[in-house]
């Protein structure tokens, strides 16, 4: 699933590819991820539009055009953007091609066909599902350490699912919980009320520096490729077996609530 710092280093190549650019032709093959509106308007909308910019908020990328509509993408597990030619080879399971004014595309493919794609009117987010109940976003300025340690107080469960939680705060997925918590040192199957003032700082900081780190990290290895999801730099996350960077113990890896969590057990102590 793409995650903050994913979205935010496609965000950058898409706002240096397409805005200004018009949206000439809507190609629509698998529609199922079109939550709203209907396809008739989603096409009509859409047709002879302009991207103005790209902004991200959580996991949602947020494409603004000419109109004052808002084309709202949520990824989910398996979508992903193509921005190329029209020579390049389809992806499985493409759902939509925006054929683009300068010859290229943008196209949206998705394996599971579970993402979700809104597109609104300005100032009408709140028709999309869950929306006002989702939290500030992880990286917002106004997310600083005071806010974060009041908003965590109500959150008793393990403080893995408590980064998860979009109410919470939101752009953080199951790669970026588990880099967070090894950066911090906690185990992440501790309840969150359990943590000490010290630890919920370090929380917080481990937050920050993760993600700012990992935007610029994605960002320079992604170059303009937004289809691949750069990985391999993660210390802890899906390297069960291997050394840990810090102590050099072998990264645990386990299942749990049915997704996978990787960590130290030497330097994230139970
Ligand atoms: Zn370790």
């Amino acid at each position: 699933m793409p995650e903050l710092p994913d979205l935010e280093a496609i965000k950058a190549v898409l706002n240096s590819k397409i805005a200004g650019v018009k949206i000439v032709r809507v190609e629509m093959m698998q529609p199922l991820v079109i939550r709203q509106p209907d396809l008739k308007e989603f096409e009509a909308v859409c047709t002879g539009n302009r991207f103005i910019d790209v902004n991200r908020r959580g996991k949602f990328l947020l494409f603004n055009l000419e109109s004052k509509h808002i084309l709202a993408m949520h990824f989910m597990l398996t979508g992903r953007l193509q921005y190329c030619g029209t020579r390049e080879n389809r992806k499985p399971k493409t759902c939509f091609i925006f054929h683009l004014e300068d010859g290229k595309q943008l196209r949206y493919f998705d394996s599971k066909l579970m993402g979700k794609i809104y597109l609104v009117e300005k100032g009408r987010f709140y028709t999309i599902p869950r929306w006002n109940e989702m939290g500030p976003d992880a990286l917002d300025d106004d997310m600083t350490l005071d806010v974060f340690r009041s908003r965590i107080k109500p959150y008793s469960g393990q403080i893995k699912n408590v980064l998860l939680n979009d109410t919470f705060l939101t752009g953080i997925g199951n790669a970026y919980a588990d880099e967070i918590l090894f950066e911090a040192g906690i185990y992440p199957f501790w309840p969150g009320t359990s943590l000490s003032h010290e630890e919920v700082g370090a929380l917080y900081n481990a937050m920050r520096s993760v993600l700012i780190k990992a935007v610029d990290t994605v960002s320079n290895r992604m170059r303009d490729d937004i289809t691949t999801e750069v990985r391999d730099f993660l210390k802890v996350h899906r390297r069960g077996g291997k050394p840990c960077p810090a102590c050099g113990g072998p990264i645990s890896q386990v299942q749990a609530n049915r997704r996978i969590t990787s960590f130290c057990r030497n330097c994230q102590k139970a």
